[in-house]
C-alpha cells in the first residue's frame, strides 16, 4: 500500500515518562482527526518533533520512546534545546508568525535564528528522505517547515509533495519586508501542490511568486523551471460529529452526571433567567484581538446600561508562548483590563467578566460552547479560527449567535454569522446588541445554513480533498515542452555529434546562451561563452549559426570577425564568417514604424522601468524591469491597442520573454535557417531556443534535428532543458573533442 508521510513541527502525541512505563498519549487536535480519517487508503507515517529535547531523558529511555512511537507509526525527531530556541521559538514564532499576521512591529530579524531554521528544516527533510520511497505521498504542514519541500524535491524530483499553510499568507507588501523572502518562496515551490485556507491567501502567494521571482502564473498554476505547481483553497474544517455529538450527549445527561462547569452554569442561569452568556476562547496571542474585544465590552456596557447585570462574558485565554516578551506584556494588559471593567461595572450579584487563564478539557469546552448564547470571536488576523466553527457545531437546537471578525479565514465560509471589523468598537458593540436581541427564528435560519456547510466540509473531507488534489497534480504531471534531457540522452546526443561527418548548430542567444538582464546591453557574452563558440566553430566540418532577434549593430560589436554565422532581427539580416557586410535576406519596408512608435512611447511613459528598443525592421517594448503585475497588465493593453491599429498592415505582434515586438510578418528564424540547408546535407543538426520566436526554427528544420527548448512551455522541440546553464554545459562538452 502506498505510504502517506505527514510532516509537522510536532507529533500529535504527548510522551509521559513520569511513571514506571512510557505512555504515549495521542492529542486529539483537528489535524490528527483529519489524518486518521484517511488512514484507510494509505499506510500513514507521521514525522515530527517528539516533544522531548535531547538530553532530557537518558539514552536508554530515548531509545525505548522511539521504539514505542515507531510501533504506533510516529517517527520522532529529537531536537536540542538550541534547535528549538532558534527554529521554533525564534524564527517561527518571532519572525514568521508576527509577519504573516501583519504585526510587523513585532518581527525579529535574527541571522542566527534563520541559520537554525534552515538547519532544522534540513533535519525534517533528511527524515523524509530516509523514510520515503519515490511513489509515496508527502504532506508537509505549516510555517515552521517552509524550506522542507524544496530540500526534498532537490533530492527526489518524483516524490509527490504537498504543503498546507495553516496561517494567513500576507500581502506581498508585507511579505517583501522579510530579508529571506526569496529563500522561503523557493522552499515552498518544492511542493507539487500548495494549499491555503482562503482565496485571499492564495492570491497573495501567487502575486508574491510573480512579483518576487517573475514566474509565470496562469490562474492557480505556477510554471517553475520544468514543473507546474498547483495552488488551491482547502478551508480547514472541524470534526463536526464529535462536537455536535458531545453536545447532544451532554443534554441527555442527568444533572448529577454533568460536568462541574455545566452544573454551575445551569445554576447561574436559573438564578438569572434573563442573563446572556457570551463566550470568548483563544490562545493568549496578539493576533486574537483580545484587548479590543474587552474594550468593546466596556463600550457596550457604557452605552447600554439596560444590559448591566444581564450579560456575562466568559473569557478563556489559553496560555501560549509565554516566554516571548510581547505575550508576557499582553498578559498583564489583559489582566489589568479585565480588572478595570469588573471593578467599574461589577455589583455584589454580578461580575461582568469571568476570566480564566488556562485550558479546559474537551467535555467542559463543549459545555461552555453549548450553554453560551453568543460567541465573540474577533481576531485581528487569524488563518482560519476553529473556535467559531466549534461553537456553531454544538448548537444542537440551532439557537445561538456567532459574532465573527472578517479578518478570520473562517469568515469566508461563515457569511451567516454577524461579521465585524474588530477595530471598529461601535460596530462590535452594535453586533453584541443585535446578537442579544436576535429572534429565535433568525438564529435557526442562520445556524441551519452554517451547520450544513460545517457538516459537509468537515476535517475529514478537508484531508481527503487535499490528498485527492495532490494525487491529481502528480499522477499526470504535465510534461512541459519536449522530453527532459537526462544524462543518458545527453551522452547519446554527444555521441551522434561525434559520429557525424558534417554538422550545423543553430543557437538562439538571449535565454539560450546567456540569462536575461534588466538592461539587454548588459547581457553581452562572457569569456567562457566566447571560447566555447569559437572552439565549436573551429571544429572541422562544423558550422555554427547564432540566430537571434538582436540587431546587427549589437552583434557586430560583440562578435567582430568571429568564425561563425549570424542571423539578426529574427531573420532579416545574415552574415557568414569572413564576410564584411550583412546581407538583407528579405526586402521589406519599415514605414509602419511612424505609426507604431508613438503608441509604444505612450506605454513606456506610463509604465516606469519599461523602454523601447528600435531595430532596423522592428520595434520592441521591454517590460522586464517594471513591477511584474503592472507589466503583464500593460502588455495585454498594448497588444489590444496594436491589434486594432495594425489590422491593415502586414505586421506581426510577437510576445517574447517580457517583450512585445512588432515586426513585418513573413520573416522568421525558420525561413532564415532553411536557407542554410538549401544546398548542403548535414549529418547532424541541432537547434536551441527559449521563446516562441524559436518555434519557427523548430518547425522548419528536418525531423531528425536535435531541437532543444530552454525553459518550460509548450513547444515543438523534441527535447528540453530547464535553464540556459544546461545548454552551456552541453555545448562545452561538444566543444571539447
Ligand atoms: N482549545 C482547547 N482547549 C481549550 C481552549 C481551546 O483544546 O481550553 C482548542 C479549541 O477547541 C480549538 C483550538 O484550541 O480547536 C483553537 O484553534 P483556533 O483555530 O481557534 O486557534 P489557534 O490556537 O490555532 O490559533
Amino acid at each position: 500500500m502506498q505510504k502517506l508521510l505527514i510532516v509537522s513541527n510536532r507529533l500529535p502525541v504527548n510522551v509521559d515518562t513520569t511513571g514506571d512505563e512510557i505512555r504515549i498519549i495521542p492529542s486529539v487536535g483537528g489535524l490528527a482527526t483529519g489524518m486518521s480519517s484517511v488512514s484507510g487508503s494509505y499506510r500513514n507515517l507521521w514525522i515530527g518533533w517528539s516533544g522531548l529535547t535531547k538530553g532530557q531523558t537518558d539514552e536508554k529511555t530515548e531509545k525505548a520512546i522511539e521504539k514505542e512511537l515507531i510501533a504506533e507509526n510516529y517517527l520522532p525527531l529529537h531536537l536540542t534545546q538550541e534547535d528549538l530556541d532558534g527554529f521554533y521559538f525564534g524564527f517561527s514564532n518571532r519572525t514568521i508568525w508576527p509577519l504573516f499576521h501583519y504585526f510587523t512591529q513585532y518581527v525579529q530579524y535574527d541571522d542566527n535564528d534563520w541559520e537554525t531554521y534552515q538547519r532544522v528544516n534540513r533535519i525534517y527533510a533528511d527524515a523524509i528522505l530516509s523514510a520515503a520511497c519515490d511513489e509515496d505521498m508527502i504532506w508537509i504542514h505549516d510555517y515552521q517547515l517552509m524550506l522542507v519541500p524544496q530540500m526534498v524535491k532537490e533530492q527526489k524530483p518524483d516524490m509527490k509533495i504537498g504543503f498546507f499553510l495553516h496561517i494567513p499568507f500576507p500581502s506581498f507588501e508585507i511579505f517583501r519586508i522579510l530579508p529571506w523572502r526569496k529563500e522561503i518562496i523557493e522552499g515552498l515551490l518544492g511542493a507539487d501542490l500548495l494549499g491555503f485556507h482562503t482565496f485571499d491567501y492564495q492570491r497573495h502567494f501567487l502575486s508574491t511568486v510573480r512579483r518576487l521571482l517573475g514566474l509565470e502564473v496562469n490562474f492557480n498554476e505556477i510554471t517553475y523551471g520544468h514543473r507546474i505547481i498547483k495552488t488551491d483553497i482547502f478551508p480547514m474544517g472541524i470534526d463536526y460529529e464529535k462536537f455536535h455529538g458531545a453536545a447532544l450527549e451532554q443534554k441527555a445527561r442527568a444533572v448529577k452526571d454533568k460536568t462541574k462547569v455545566q452544573q454551575e452554569m445551569e445554576k447561574y442561569i436559573l438564578t438569572n433567567p434573563e442573563i446572556k452568556l457570551v463566550i470568548s476562547i483563544d490562545r493568549l496571542d496578539y493576533s486574537k484581538g483580545i484587548e479590543k474585544r474587552l474594550q468593546a465590552i466596556d463600550y457596550f456596557l457604557d452605552h447600554h446600561p439596560e444590559y448591566l447585570e444581564k450579560i456575562t462574558l466568559i473569557m478563556i485565554t489559553v496560555p501560549s508562548r509565554s516566554e516571548v516578551p510581547q505575550y508576557k506584556q499582553m498578559k498583564s494588559e489583559v489582566d489589568e483590563l479585565v480588572g478595570r471593567i469588573n471593578g467599574k461595572f461589577g455589583t455584589i450579584n454580578w461580575t461582568p467578566i469571568w476570566y480564566f487563564y488556562r485550558s479546559f478539557p474537551f467535555e467542559e469546552l463543549v459545555d461552555l460552547y453549548s450553554t453560551s448564547d453568543i460567541a465573540l470571536v474577533t481576531p485581528n488576523r487569524d488563518g482560519m479560527n476553529l473556535v467559531a466553527k466549534e461553537f456553531v457545531a454544538t448548537k444542537t437546537d440551532k439557537k445561538g449567535v456567532l459574532i465573527l471578525s472578517e479578518m478570520a479565514g473562517a469568515a469566508r465560509e461563515m457569511a451567516e454569522a454577524i461579521l465585524v471589523n474588530p477595530n471598529n468598537m461601535k460596530e462590535l458593540s452594535d453586533a453584541i446588541l443585535t446578537a442579544c436581541e436576535m429572534g429565535v427564528e433568525e438564529m435557526i435560519l442562520r445556524n441551519t445554513q452554517l451547520q450544513d456547510r460545517l457538516q459537509r466540509y468537515d476535517v475529514k473531507k478537508w484531508a481527503s480533498e487535499f490528498l485527492k488534489a495532490l494525487t491529481k497534480a502528480t499522477d499526470n504531471r504535465p510534461v512541459l515542452g519536449g522530453t527532459k534531457i537526462t544524462p543518458q540522452v545527453e551522452t547519446e546526443i554527444i555521441s551522434q555529434y561525434r559520429k557525424a561527418d558534417t554538422r550545423i548548430l543553430f543557437l538562439d542567444y538571449d535565454g539560450t546562451l546567456v540569462g536575461f538582464k534588466n538592461n539587454p546591453m548588459k547581457a553581452s557574452p562572457d569569456e567562457e561563452l566566447m571560447q566555447t563558440l569559437e572552439a565549436l566553430a573551429s571544429q572541422a566540418n562544423t558550422e555554427l549559426v547564432l540566430i537571434s532577434g538582436r540587431d546587427k549593430e549589437t552583434f557586430d560589436q560583440w562578435f567582430p570577425g568571429k568564425p561563425f554565422s549570424m542571423v539578426t532581427e529574427h531573420g532579416v539580416w545574415s552574415k557568414k564568417p569572413g564576410q564584411e557586410e550583412w546581407k538583407l535576406l528579405e526586402y521589406i519596408s519599415s514605414d509602419w514604424k511612424m505609426l507604431v512608435r508613438p503608441v509604444l512611447e505612450f506605454f513606456a511613459d506610463r509604465t516606469p522601468g519599461t523602454f523601447i528598443e528600435e531595430k532596423n525592421y522592428s520595434l520592441v517594448w521591454h517590460y522586464r524591469n517594471t513591477d511584474q503585475e503592472l507589466g503583464l497588465q500593460r502588455a495585454i493593453e498594448l497588444k489590444d491597442e496594436l491589434n486594432s491599429l495594425l489590422s491593415n498592415f502586414n505586421l506581426e505582434i510577437m510576445e517574447g520573454n517580457k517583450v512585445i515586438e512588432v515586426k513585418n510578418s513573413g520573416i522568421n528564424k525558420g525561413k532564415a535557417a532553411a536557407r542554410f540547408l538549401r544546398n548542403k546535407e548535414y549529418g547532424f543538426i541541432l537547434a536551441a531556443g527559449d521563446d516562441w520566436t524559436d518555434e519557427y526554427l523548430f518547425q522548419e528544420l528536418p525531423n531528425e534535428t536535435i531541437s532543444i527548448k530552454i525553459g518550460a512551455a509548450k513547444t515543438r522541440a523534441r527535447y528540453s532543458y530547464a535553464d540556459f546553464r544546461n545548454m552551456r554545459n552541453l555545448l562545452n562538452q561538444l566543444a571539447t573533442e
